[in-house]
């Protein structure tokens, strides 16, 4: 496919498309990446990685603008989860049930899914490789991998896990053992921990330590407990404002925080968590507990660390403004696999992709939100 060609065929795409249309303003001083144009299926408008949050609300919106067959999303998961629902899981108010969809159900109508995993990502030849090494190409991509989680970097996990007293509401193989761990709390430390790295939704970590504290009250064990939110961070919170509010309620409900605390260790065996202190590098604190909720250290995705795509760390490098590649102008990033200076969160990618599409767009802060059958659900406040 000549450039001219391509400019021709984005011509036509840009009336409406914002996404496109940012892409196009760009591609002229970039100057075009050549795509040869493969047959059916090969070849994608507009090619999406990852079916999460991001993903499958980026893909209904884009489907809208370039039509049915044009738009695909790469994901190798049968089952598609709304996470946030998880925190409620672990609490014991939701079923896991409950957060779960077959991925099929989410894919929006006229959005084809391609039930595999992305291996490695070309952006100068503008194409993806999949499992069993099959080439996909692409005029527009939409990177939405997410985060990975990391509980083999905390000794003694993920194995530990095979014992009670602990769980984590980050994973769906272990957010029910956090609801079991709760009911089974007669007394003790309960300790709560944040990981030395990024992670999604921030907010998490303690939402569940507040319903925790909350059901031990109502079942009249809270006397027992010695709850500890142990910390990597050096705050309670990132924003001020709500820290000041955090820190109150947390004298308020006699809970201990422990900064600059991170979970290095789990002898799941002997109910013993081992925090380093990350003021004196080499100087640890055992924790016997009869409850721990882990919060795994995160990172990119493997298949983004020394991607071209991807910054020093592993982290989709995009405009913060456009969500538009730095280098690469048809290529672009949103949610937690981007270097975007907004939370980890699905509410964030709300605002993002009302940013892609309609850069005047939607202000505002949603607090929560998920995908159910394509639409996008969320609380705005
Ligand atoms: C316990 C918990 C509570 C939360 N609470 C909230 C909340 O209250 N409010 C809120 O806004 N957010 C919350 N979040 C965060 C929110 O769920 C995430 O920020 C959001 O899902 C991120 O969307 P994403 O599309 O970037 O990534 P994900 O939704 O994680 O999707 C990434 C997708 O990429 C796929 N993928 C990964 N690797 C590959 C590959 N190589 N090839 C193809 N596909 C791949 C994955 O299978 C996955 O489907 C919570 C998360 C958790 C775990």
């Amino acid at each position: 496919m000549s450039a001219a060609g391509v400019v021709s065929s984005c011509s036509r795409l840009c009336s409406g498309v914002w996404l496109l249309k940012t892409g196009m303003q760009k591609m002229s001083s970039f100057g075009f990446h050549t795509a040869a144009r493969c047959a059916a299926k090969d070849y994608y408008e507009v090619l999406v990685l990852g079916g999460g949050t991001g993903g499958i609300t980026m893909s209904a919106r884009m489907k809208r603008k370039v039509g049915a067959g044009n738009v695909a999303v790469v994901e190798p998961s049968q089952t598609h989860y709304y996470q946030p629902l998880w925190t409620l899981v672990g609490g014991g108010a939701k079923q896991l049930a409950t957060s779960a969809r077959p991925t099929e159900s989410v894919m929006p109508k006229g959005v084809e899914w391609i039930k595999s995993r992305v291996t490695a990502l070309d952006p100068d030849k503008n194409c993806v490789w999949l499992e069993n090494d099959t080439k996909i190409s692409y005029k527009y991509l939409i990177i939405a991998l997410g985060i990975s989680l990391h509980y083999e970097k905390i000794k003694g996990l993920p194995e530990g896990f095979h014992h009670p007293k602990i769980g984590s509401n980050y994973s769906v193989l272990t957010v029910e053992k956090t609801w079991k761990a709760l009911q089974d709390f007669k007394e003790g430390n309960a300790i709560f921990t944040f990981p030395n790295t990024p992670v999604k939704c921030a907010g998490a970590p303690q939402k569940i330590m507040y319903l925790s504290e909350a059901y031990w009250r109502k079942t009249g064990r809270r006397s027992k407990a010695n709850i500890m939110f142990n910390t990597s961070l050096g705050v309670i919170f990132g924003v001020k404002k709500y820290a000041d509010a955090l820190l109150e309620i947390i004298k308020e409900r006699n809970i201990t925080v422990n900064y600059k605390h991170n979970l290095v260790e789990v002898r799941a065996d002997k109910q013993e968590a081992v925090f380093e202190n990350l003021d004196k590098p080499g100087v640890t604190e055992v924790h016997q507990y009869e409850m721990l909720h882990v919060t795994p250290p995160m990172g990119p995705p493997d298949v983004l660390i020394n991607s071209p795509v991807s910054d020093a760390i592993g982290w989709v490098d995009v405009d913060k403004e456009t969500l538009q590649h730095k280098k690469y102008p048809n290529v672009f990033g949103i949610g937690d696999c981007t270097n975007l200076p907004t939370s980890k969160t699905a509410a964030a990618e709300v605002l993002q992709a009302a940013k892609l599409c309609e850069p005047e767009g939607r202000k505002g802060f949603a607090s929560t939100v998920g995908v159910l059958n394509g639409k996008i659900l969320f609380y705005v406040i």
